[in-house]
């Protein structure tokens, strides 16, 4: 089955995908992000993940953050961190932007 038959199978039966491959979750594996110890978030797939810097990572799950409508239990110190974009030191107190 080619990539766009099986992302328009994901779609139809509801599936998110990729933000930025398109790629639909019935068939491809998300990278999961954690954003807290009870939650995570996953706006790439393994792949996308793995080929993008860690700021990049980063502006991926703002986006989807966005979306969602911006909630606040998302620690984006945590995200930082998870992605590769900063040490874990939390105490530095980065500005989202
Ligand atoms: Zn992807």
């Amino acid at each position: 089955m080619s990539r766009w038959v099986k992302n328009v199978i994901g779609d139809a039966r509801g599936y998110g995908g990729c933000d930025r491959c398109d790629d639909r979750w019935n068939w491809k594996k998300p990278h999961t992000i954690w954003y807290s110890d009870a939650g995570g978030m996953f706006p790439l797939c393994e792949e996308c993940y793995q080929e993008i810097t860690p700021q990049e990572r980063y502006d991926y799950c703002k986006n989807l953050w966005i979306e969602w409508g911006s909630p606040e239990h998302v620690d984006f110190n945590r995200i930082a961190q998870e992605v590769g974009l900063q040490s874990s030191t939390p105490t530095a107190n980065e500005e989202v932007d």
